[in-house]
């Protein structure tokens, strides 16, 4: 599911969104200032950033949003505000926002807007995949992965992939018949980004690793790929022909 960056200071609204959010199975960073929040995204891809503009520590949303601009190319971000004056919000879509909304505001609504905001950003990259020119990408049988923005298609439909999810598939599709140890799983888990929520808690061991490869399997399921056990060694995704 996608990871959203919450960027807001008062608490108990934070705590609420973020409550939200977990519920519909986001994957959710928090910030309360913009210091915080560019750290963050220093270290952290996400998918689309919710963003409050009255900020504490000097800097407010707008310089969150133009350093975003300038360092993380297409990254949705939604601007979550008690600024309601129509220059404010030109101001804000101007500034490169994706969608502008005012508090007090229905949860329901920004769920609403914020999975629409989250397609949009999507689309690009799909189209982009399955072009012959675009950027690096990868096709067996009816899944496609895209390497670059970290994402696949299965039959033409988005495939939802936690980080770790999606880092064991491209594992399996690079060396596809060929067969991945849990030791190549494991070393590529520890490099990549920790995966946020629950999951953060759980060690990187195989038992960690079976269950991932359950879930990918059920994803996988209405595909012809298979990702076969390698007794005592691994894991394989067969050919689609074998
Ligand atoms: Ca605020």
């Amino acid at each position: 599911m996608p990871t959203i960056l919450i960027v807001e200071d008062d608490a108990l609204l934070l705590d609420a969104l973020t409550g939200q959010l977990q519920q519909l199975e986001f994957s959710v960073y928090t910030a309360s200032s913009v210091a915080e929040a560019t750290t963050l995204l220093q270290g952290q891809a996400v998918d689309g950033i919710i963003l409050d503009l009255g900020l504490p520590g000097g800097a407010d949303g707008m310089e969150l949003l133009t350093w975003a601009r300038t360092h993380i190319a297409g990254l949705p971000v939604l601007i979550l505000t008690a600024r309601d004056g129509i220059d404010d919000r030109i101001h804000g879509l101007n500034a490169g926002a994706d969608d502008y909304i005012t508090k007090p505001f229905n949860m329901q609504e920004l769920q609403a807007r914020l999975q629409a905001m989250l397609r949009r950003a999507r689309q690009p990259a799909f189209t982009q995949a399955s072009s012959a020119s675009g950027g690096p990408s990868t096709a067996i049988g009816s899944l496609q992965i895209d390497h670059g923005n970290r994402s696949a298609v299965l039959g033409g439909e988005p495939l939802e992939l936690t980080q770790r999810e999606w880092e064991l598939l491209e594992l399996l599709v690079n060396r596809c018949g060929e067969v991945v140890t849990r030791d190549d799983v494991l070393a590529a888990w520890r490099a990549g980004p920790p995966e946020p929520g629950q999951a953060a808690a759980a060690p990187l061991n195989s038992n960690a690793l079976e269950v991932y490869v359950h879930r990918l399997r059920r994803k996988l399921d209405a595909s012809n790929l298979v990702i076969r056990n390698i007794r005592g060694l691994g894991y394989m995704l067969a050919k689609p022909a074998e």
